[in-house]
């Protein structure tokens, strides 16, 4: 289960400052809209030093291929294209918080994007579908959070979790933002 995320590619990444049209009100779930009902966590973070959560269906195997994935809050579409090799289509969107700290959401091994870089998004909008990375995985949602918006997109497991949050942790603590 889960996914291997080595990449040699370089990325350097950096995010347009504009003022933001969308404040984050609060995190949900990015599968089963708001609460992951029907999904469990596969391999959660720290598991295997994996940097993300794996989102599989409790169907099991390939059932999810195809089900939805929701934007988790509200914020703005910062990648959205094929990065190949372990990760496949990958959306990154970074959110902004009421204290003005951002955050990013990180969804990889999509099978579609249905969302464009640039794109304000809010919460609970359909972003893609469950992939398996072009065939290479049991299909299943990597998700990453990050506090550090500007870090490569990286190589999915590592015990340097710099920059790096607990997904379901981080959501858990932050359904409901003043
Ligand atoms: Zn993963």
């Amino acid at each position: 289960m889960g996914c291997t995320l080595t990449n040699d590619k370089v990325q350097k990444f950096e995010v347009e400052e504009e003022p933001p049209q969308l404040i984050a009100d609060g995190f949900d779930y990015p599968v089963g809209k708001p609460d992951a009902r029907g999904y469990y966590n596969a391999q959660p973070f720290g598991k295997n030093t994996h940097l993300g959560d794996d989102w599989n269906g409790v169907r099991g195997g390939d059932s999810d291929l195809g089900d939805p994935i929701y934007n988790i809050a509200h914020g703005k579409v910062v990648f959205a294209e094929d990065w190949g090799r372990a990760w496949g289509n990958v959306i990154r969107i970074v959110h902004y918080l009421p204290d003005s700290s951002k955050v990013e959401s990180l969804y990889a091994h999509c099978d579609t994007i249905m969302v464009s870089k640039g794109d304000w998004i809010r919460r609970g909008t359909q972003i893609g579908t469950i992939g398996n990375n072009h065939g290479a995985y049991t299909a299943h949602l990597h998700l990453e959070m990050r506090d550090d918006v500007t870090l490569p997109i990286g190589k999915g497991y590592s015990s340097d979790t710099k920059g790096y949050l607990d997904p379901t942790e981080f959501i858990k603590n932050h359904r409901k933002l003043d």
